[in-house]
């Protein structure tokens, strides 16, 4: 007799899942504006990418589509962990962007960096206590309920707003994103660092989500933890170009696992062993078409394509985060990071009340800082990956009203 998973069932029937949430609660609101308004809301509370392909990689994944169907040409199953030259081609991009040498051996390349974000946390046991920030993107906390596995909200430094630090607890695995989705902060060396000393003195992994890390041009920030002395013991690093590259439909990302990263119980390339094992079993990677449009992504045209699209959304998100000062909303992001974390100027207003009277007074929807994590209460994230016309509309809108308060 088949039952049921009752940790799922419990979830579906908890709290709203983020996906949930954006498609109907949100969808709702924009839909009621749109009947009381007779004009549609500006929503840029969603991460989702405008900016079309870098022409090479489109170009790239249609040769090699047309290859497919001749009997010269066409190719089977990629390898378990990925092509590679696009393994080769991604440690060398760590080498020029980071200046660390990874080993194309340690990377797996994943059909995003959403399911490796979670999975890999399958190589840890199942009583595992699992730290996030908050707030995170929701994924982190979704992919530890699924798993039945308990967690703790990292504390934040009393000195820089929403840059987490370690805990005073022992925990086992540390979730770390920078630059961060929601809230637009970018980790310093000395930030990670504290995390690599504890994990290390605790035997625990942090698994770091550099998604983002193309964004950062300003500062030194470190775009990988790699950066950090020790972390290739203790960290594992998952990457992606849905932003970057406009991947977010192809399914491209990657999970480096050092073989040097051990835990107590295993030696030297045993979890790097482990996760591939897993890879073999349950993901084996996208298309090997879209693995060829990702190789021409880090050539040097490639390269150069992509921060257009990254100059784009570092653009609008700027122009965001003006038009919200203007009303005399504190905010954080848009340096170095595509969203924007808004504060409500009203003292203790919750995200929700903050959501609708923007919405209200300028017509722009944002995502509640609440469904990031608890911290979020009272803020809410803007996403400049929406098209410019329309963030530009807003803005010039923005900037006719005054205050918001
Ligand atoms: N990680 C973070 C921090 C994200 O913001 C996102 C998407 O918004 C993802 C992972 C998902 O990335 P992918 O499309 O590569 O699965």
């Amino acid at each position: 007799m088949a039952r049921k998973n009752h940790i799922l069932s419990r979830l579906l029937n908890g709290d709203t899942a983020f996906v949930d949430f954006i498609e109907n609660e949100l969808q709702a609101i924009v839909e009621n504006y749109r009947a009381e308004h007779g004009r549609p809301a500006y929503t840029l509370s969603f991460g989702y990418t405008s900016h079309p392909l870098p022409p090479i990689a489109a170009r790239a994944m249609s040769e090699y589509a047309l290859g497919l169907a001749d009997r010269d040409t066409y190719t089977s199953y990629e390898p378990v962990s990925g092509n590679p030259a696009l393994k080769q081609a991604i440690a060398d991009d760590y080498q020029r962007r980071s200046g660390v040498a990874i080993d194309p051996q340690a990377i797996f390349i994943t059909d995003g960096a959403q399911l490796a974000s979670v999975a890999v946390q399958e190589l840890f046991a199942q009583n595992s206590l699992v730290a996030l920030p908050d707030p995170s993107y929701p994924a982190f906390l979704e992919g530890t309920q699924l798993l039945g596995r308990h967690y703790i909200w990292l504390p934040n430094d009393a000195d820089d707003p929403f840059i987490p630090i370690p805990p005073k607890e022992r925990v086992d695995i540390i979730y770390l994103c920078f630059p961060s989705n929601p809230t637009g902060k970018v980790a310093t060396r000395a930030q990670l660092q504290r995390f690599v000393d504890y994990a290390r003195e605790h035997q625990a992994v942090i698994i770091h989500d550099a998604a983002y890390r193309s964004f950062i041009h300003t500062t030194d920030a470190p775009a990988s933890i790699y950066e950090i002395e020790g972390a290739e013991t203790c960290a594992i690093e998952i990457g992606s170009l849905s932003k970057d590259a406009g991947f977010a439909g192809l399914r491209v990302g990657w999970c480096i696992l050092p073989h040097g990263l051990t835990i107590s119980g295993t030696v030297a390339g045993e979890l790097h062993a482990m996760w591939r094992r897993q890879h073999q079993v349950k993901i084996w990677g996208p298309s090997n078409i879209a693995q060829h449009g990702a190789l021409a992504v880090f050539t040097e045209e490639g390269k150069a394509q992509c921060r257009k699209a990254v100059d784009y959304y570092l653009g609008n998100a700027k122009m965001l985060r003006r038009a919200l000062e203007h009303l005399g909303i504190p905010c954080h992001g848009a340096i170095d990071n595509p969203y924007v974390w808004a504060q409500s100027p009203t003292p203790d207003q919750n995200d929700r009340a903050f959501l609708a009277q923007l919405l209200d007074y300028t017509g722009l929807v944002g995502a509640p800082g609440t469904i990031f994590g608890p911290g979020g209460q009272g803020y809410l994230r803007l996403s400049g990956f929406g098209g410019r016309e329309e963030i530009e509309a807003i803005s010039t809108h923005i900037h006719t009203l005054t205050s918001l308060t």
